[in-house]
């Protein structure tokens, strides 16, 4: 008699290979597939009704990237405007991608995945999707799943439980859920939070409200540039095209971005007072007080440094736009919120930028011969692979370099394993520790001392584990990962196929 699951996958649409989400690491990763492995079928599960993920759901004023599109975008497509853009300029260079490359035949939007399930038996995963144009539920089987969802809820963000809240009489809404309709012109608008959604959202509210007040627990750094990149436009100027432009502008933009992350670890005093130095010019007050409030406790580079264009949202602080308060929030009350030290700030709008609630997997129950899979209790092998779950690798980028970096080159990845795997006759893949790790130390997936933004700090029990070696960490390093990942070695022995470790000929013990 055949099993549920059996029936289930009778009526599916099956692909060779599932890529979940069309974000910008779903999109780039469909195009290394279709390029690198043209033979192979292949479908996007996209729960949105449109692609961009990140840059369609964000809808607030002067949204735009804190990264360079030189190494924010892929590394196949040059790059064409200027270093930092916005939202709207990231969803055309996407389409672009998606149109000129034929994507959009393989995207299914509006369908929500709600379950993975891994078969042994059959080497298949089969795929529970939610189709939003007709409620049906409707079944996909693929050999390879390729995780592209994201790592934090794109419909619940994270809103802290204030006292009082239902007391205020004005209105409060989340960053990642501001309508584009909502009118602040003229209106005292409070802002919460200093991170880069704070430095993106105030020098905009500053153009036409009345005032704005930033409300911080710690303070930020925030490093100020013009939005140009001199060696593009001196390029370009004479006449080279423009593959050869981004491919040069990449390099030079990676290799300073090396430079000061390793400065910012071995002289953080000295760059802090050169990020000072920037503010002084772009604001031209030689006094510009960095005290109270821009002096942060912890190191730059610790967390994403604030891209602030031209100095923005210190001219606003300068021009008397701006004020910032450095305390706890106590309370809302009726008006806008008191704070510990007992300031009463007024607001007609309250933002609350205060950021994510981490989602593992987009929050898609797995499960592996019918056992829910834990993440917690994994292994992350580079923070691509899990132990114990077959045919799957998840694209987590950089949180300090360009998050695309990491999927070009985990493209190439996927797609040599893919290729091992036909060259070998395998239908599973998996990663499993090796008698050298058995006595491995495991700890969290990352240390706060390395990166420690409130979203991971909060959701790390949902994140899987990782060792100490370099095989079972994903390091956060791209200067070091672009020579270790593309040297792989795919018959090292953390590496299984249908079940063999490579190099050896006995299957492993159950
Ligand atoms: C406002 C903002 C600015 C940022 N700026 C930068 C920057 O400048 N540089 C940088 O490197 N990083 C930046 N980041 C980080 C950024 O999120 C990533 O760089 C990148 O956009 C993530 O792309 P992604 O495709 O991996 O994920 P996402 O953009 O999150 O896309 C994931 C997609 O998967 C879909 N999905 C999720 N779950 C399911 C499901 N169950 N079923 C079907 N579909 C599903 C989602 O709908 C979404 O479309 C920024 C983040 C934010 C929020």
């Amino acid at each position: 008699m055949a099993t549920a699951a059996a029936e289930a996958r009778r009526d599916a649409t099956h692909v060779d290979v599932l890529i979940v989400g069309a974000g910008i690491s779903g999109i780039g990763s469909a195009y290394h597939l279709q390029d690198q492995c043209p033979g192979k079928s292949y479908a996007i599960l996209e729960m949105k009704d449109s692609f961009g993920g990140t840059w369609d759901t964000h809808k607030y004023p002067g949204v735009r990237s804190d990264s360079d599109l030189y190494t924010f975008g892929y590394r196949f497509k040059p790059w064409v405007g200027a270093p930092i853009a916005s939202a709207r300029a990231i969803l055309d260079y996407m389409g672009e991608v998606i149109t000129e490359n034929g994507i959009d035949q393989h995207i299914h939007y509006g369908h929500r995945i709600t379950s993975a399930a891994w078969d042994s038996a059959s080497n298949l995963w089969t795929i529970e999707a939610t189709r939003k144009a007709d409620g049906a539920q409707v079944v996909f089987t693929a050999n390879f799943l390729w995780m592209c969802q994201g790592y934090y809820d794109h419909e619940t963000p994270y809103l802290p439980n204030w006292p009082g809240m239902a007391n205020y009489k004005g209105l409060l809404v989340h960053a990642q859920l501001w309508d584009p309709k909502i009118d602040y012109k003229g209106k005292k608008v409070l802002v919460i939070g200093s991170g880069a959604t704070a430095a993106t959202v105030i020098p905009e509210f500053a153009k036409d409200a009345a005032h704005v007040t930033m409300l911080q627990r710690s303070p930020t750094y925030f490093y100020c540039s013009e939005n140009k990149n001199e060696l593009a436009d001196r390029l370009r100027e004479v006449g080279i095209d423009e593959p050869t432009v981004h491919r040069v502008v990449r390099a030079q933009i990676m290799h300073d971005q090396d430079v000061i992350t390793k400065r910012c670890i071995a002289e953080p005093d000295v760059v802090f007072e050169e990020l000072k130095m920037l503010v002084r010019a772009f604001t031209g007050k030689e006094d510009f007080p960095f005290e109270p409030h821009f002096t942060p406790k912890y190191r730059p580079w610790q967390q994403r440094l604030a891209f602030c264009p031209e100095g923005d949202i210190f001219r606003a602080a300068v021009a008397g736009k701006l004020t910032v308060v450095t305390d706890e929030l106590d309370t809302f009350t009726e008006t806008g919120v008191r704070t510990r030290d007992g300031t009463e700030i007024e607001a007609d709008i309250i933002i609350a930028a205060t950021g994510f609630n981490l989602l593992m997997m987009g929050g898609i129950p797995f499960t592996v011969d019918g056992q829910p899979v834990d993440w917690h209790d994994t292994v992350n092998y580079r923070g691509m692979m899990f132990t114990g779950v077959p045919n799957m690798v998840w694209v987590m980028g950089y949180f300090r370099a360009s998050w695309t970096l990491r999927v070009d080159m985990l493209g190439d990845f996927v797609c040599d394993l893919l290729k091992t795997m036909d060259r070998k006759g395998a239908h599973r893949i998996e990663v499993a520790l090796r008698d050298e790790d058995r006595d491995m130390a495991l700890s969290d997936w990352i240390e706060n001392e390395n990166f420690n933004p409130g979203y991971l700090m909060r959701g790390l029990k949902l994140m899987p584990k990782s060792g100490d070696k370099p095989e079972w960490r994903h390091n956060q390093d791209y200067w070091a990962e672009r020579e270790e990942i593309p040297r792989i070695d795919l018959e090292g022995s953390e590496f299984l196929y249908d079940g063999v470790r490579a190099g050896s000929k006995a299957p492993e013990p159950a």
